[in-house]
């Protein structure tokens, strides 16, 4: 559990925390953390579950929301509410505080909760980039309508076969959000020199002509080669690519700057309060 509001399973860096059994950092990068959280659901409760006041600094997390509703807020003074079908694009930069809850009326009524977080690295030269925050509404996605009712896929970063997304990323970033119906098929291409992988959010494909069952993950492998996704039932996908960013990392739980020293420099910032306020 993340905060008593998210039931996670840690894709990346995964291995289950075992040292040496997580995806290498030069096959996943800028990708730094992905945590699902499958679909469950969650009773009503009358108190908010979620997590409390907590810093970031030096890299974006981006929260995707299949099914539920989080509320959020920031010391740089955003707040709102992430609905089904949005996706919120923070970059925490140069440092931010923030609290994530379930939405009050979902808390109260209760129901299936169904969210993807994912961090995305900063390259060295804008990680002290002010704070910003991406309001990405299922409204603004970039839509990409397969034929023959096969579905569809929402752009996020990026551009699938020529329909680009809304976020502003600061290296080369996709994120496609796949809705694939029964007996869909379709390829795309990715960059060779990206990192890629998906997640199967909901259903079962066949990825390259390997089945890919619920709930896992496909690392590819970097030969650029073409992706042909396949399902016979349907499924939801979540396809990410990204161009590595080759520098040093160190990382402390939510800071992840490139030298020791930076990490230091972060505690002290939170604890003079230079993220700012947040109750
Ligand atoms: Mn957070």
């Amino acid at each position: 559990m993340v905060g008593d509001g998210f039931r996670v399973y840690n894709y990346i860096p995964g291995g289950g925390g075992l040292p040496g059994s997580e995806i290498p950092r030069e096959r996943i990068s800028p990708f730094l953390m992905l945590d699902f959280n499958a679909e469950i659901d969650f009773g009503p409760s009358a108190r908010v579950r979620g997590v409390g006041v907590h810093p970031h600094k030096g890299f974006e997390t981006i929260t995707v929301a299949y099914k539920g509703s989080v509320a959020h807020a920031d010391s740089a003074g955003n707040s709102g509410t992430i609905n089904p079908g949005d996706v919120q694009w923070m970059t925490a930069g140069a440092g931010i505080l923030h609290k994530e809850f379930h939405e009050e009326e979902f808390s109260k009524k209760g129901g299936p909760f169904e969210m993807v977080q994912l961090w995305v690295n900063l390259p060295k030269r804008h990680k002290l980039t002010p704070p910003n925050y991406q309001s990405l509404t299922a409204d603004k996605m970039g839509r990409h309508i397969l034929p023959d009712g096969q579905g569809q896929v929402n752009v996020i970063a990026g551009t699938f076969n020529g329909t680009q997304g809304p976020a502003q990323t600061f290296t080369p970033v996709n994120l496609f959000d796949l809705r694939l119906n029964k007996g869909a098929k379709l390829t795309t291409s990715i960059p060779q020199n990206h990192n890629t992988a998906l997640l199967l959010v909901n259903g079962t494909a066949a990825i390259n002509g390997q089945t890919a069952p619920e709930h896992s993950f496909v690392l590819f492998a970097n030969e650029g080669e073409d992706i042909d996704i396949r399902t016979t039932d349907g499924a939801t996908i979540l396809l990410l690519s990204g161009e590595p960013i080759d520098e040093p990392i160190v990382a402390y739980g939510p800071f992840v700057m490139n030298t020791a020293q930076e990490i230091i420099d972060s505690i002290r910032e939170v604890q003079a309060g230079k993220f700012g306020e947040l109750e």
